[in-house]
């Protein structure tokens, strides 16, 4: 056994506990509805982005109707189309300029993977730079699919733990491929 395992809880550290996951909860809930997302655009998805943002679909039910041209604004970043290996930097540069807590959804299967455009000059999927929440397949993402993967990052967000004051959030986590400067796209 672990000599910092700890077998008794108090009744204060029990008490303390309820009310983090209560204020968690009720965090949790007030973000996954106020999302204030920052469209990256770079391609033909952008029609879609524009047909998924307009009246007949209706993301306001969902809170996140209000697009932020300032990363400073945005919590939630979205990558539409075909990101090249020059506009990886920007990307990047886009993402950390952003506040905690950040989410990234990659829109489309071009920033997904790369889509079709298996070649030297465009990045093979933005996780390769930026950590992503979710994946919408599709070329393009029928707005109905872009609006399941709004939900699916709710769910996400709202099973995520919450603090009133984080001073030191987690690093995310990001797996690079070894052998490769993606940003620079220089090889090492
Ligand atoms: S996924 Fe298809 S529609 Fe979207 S940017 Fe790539 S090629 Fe264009």
């Amino acid at each position: 056994m672990a000599e910092n395992f700890q077998a008794i809880t108090t009744r204060r550290e029990e008490a303390q506990g309820f009310i983090e996951r209560m204020v968690s909860r009720g965090l949790g809930w007030a973000r996954k509805y106020s999302l204030f997302q920052y469209p990256f655009v770079t391609a033909c998805c952008g029609m879609e982005y524009m047909s998924m943002a307009g009246a007949r679909y209706d993301i306001a039910r969902f809170g996140a109707e209000f697009p932020r041209f300032s990363p400073r604004q945005a919590d939630l970043l979205m990558v539409v189309g075909t990101v090249n290996l020059k506009q990886a930097p920007i990307l990047k540069r886009v993402y950390e300029q952003m506040a905690e807590p950040k989410w990234v959804i990659a829109f489309g299967v071009c920033a997904s993977s790369g889509g079709f455009y298996d070649n030297y000059a465009v990045l093979q999927g933005i996780d390769k730079i930026i950590p992503v929440d979710v994946y919408i397949p599709g070329c393009p993402p029928r707005p109905e699919q872009v609006l399941d993967g709004l939900i699916l990052l709710q769910e996400k967000i709202q099973a995520q733990s919450h603090k009133l004051i984080d001073r030191h959030p987690p690093e995310p986590e990001l797996v690079r491929p070894a052998g490769r400067d993606l940003v620079s796209g220089v090889n090492k």
